[in-house]
């Protein structure tokens, strides 16, 4: 550990980029960036001090068995979006995918490894209110590099939309991709595919910090989704009726190969 801080406090000593923070007078003075990350690294020392002496052995001894996460989440990378605003114990519990604007299609192999081989029964996207992303995808990001064109050209809404609204609009446009490439799964009772939003700005007027629950497979309506059990049982039926007849249904021969 000692070496590798001498190594990232050369790092910083050769970048030689000062940073800026405030003095005792709230003037704007220049601070050497070896001196911003060895803070950083001594802040994130203490802090994981902190958590190995508050969890027990037997926490981290079930976590080194294996995991049986309840939920893949696809979220933003924004730094102001995380688990602990809502899961006071994530670990096990969430997969977790993470890029620009929560969006499934440039990280379909992590999301179908937490549907497909961790089996989570919950597949939630979760976009936040000051969404960098979809700032810029309602706006003209043209000027982009390619890398980051890829990942916001995936994103689907309309320009000079306002920015909760493309949130809103990029979550649910994610559920309805899911629930298409993962019908079989949904339709079997295996999965739900949920829509949330991390207000933290309070752009929903409903208190800073809320999640906002906005789609449980396709359903969009709040009063019904303040009734989970109900919604649920409801879409249970269909589901268990889905099976059965795919259960009766004769398996197709496999389709002969195409010749060209
Ligand atoms: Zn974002």
């Amino acid at each position: 550990m000692k070496r590798l801080l001498l190594l990232l406090s050369i790092a910083g000593l050769a970048l030689a980029k000062p940073a800026y923070a405030l003095d005792a007078h709230g003037q704007e003075a220049a601070v050497d960036q070896s001196t911003v990350i060895v803070a950083f690294l001594n802040g994130l020392r203490a802090d994981n001090s902190v958590y190995m002496g508050t969890h027990k052995i037997e926490f981290f001894a079930a976590l080194s068995k294996g995991q049986t996460p309840k939920a893949t989440v696809v979220t933003c990378s924004d730094s102001r979006v995380q688990a602990n605003m809502f899961d006071r114990s994530p670990e096990g519990e969430l997969f977790t995918v993470r890029n620009i604007g929560n969006q499934m299609a440039t990280a379909e192999g992590s999301v179908e490894y937490g549907v497909h081989h961790l089996h989570t029964p919950v597949l939630l996207f979760l976009g936040h209110s000051r969404c960098g992303a979809i700032a810029a995808v309602s706006g003209n990001y043209s000027k982009e590099s390619d890398a980051i064109k890829r990942e916001l050209d995936t994103i689907t809404i309309a320009k000079d939309l306002n920015n909760i609204d493309g949130v809103r609009t990029n979550v649910h446009s994610q559920v309805t991709g899911a629930m298409l490439k993962f019908a079989e799964e949904i339709a079997a009772g295996q999965l739900t595919v949920i829509g949330a939003v991390m207000d933290f700005a309070d752009d929903l007027h409903q208190g800073a910090g809320k999640l906002h629950l906005i789609n449980v497979n396709g359903e969009t309506d709040p009063a019904k989704l303040d009734n989970l059990n109900t919604l649920l049982a409801k879409q249970k039926p269909k589901a268990a009726e889905a099976a059965a007849k795919k259960a009766t249904t004769p398996a197709k021969p496999a389709a002969a190969p195409a010749h060209h």
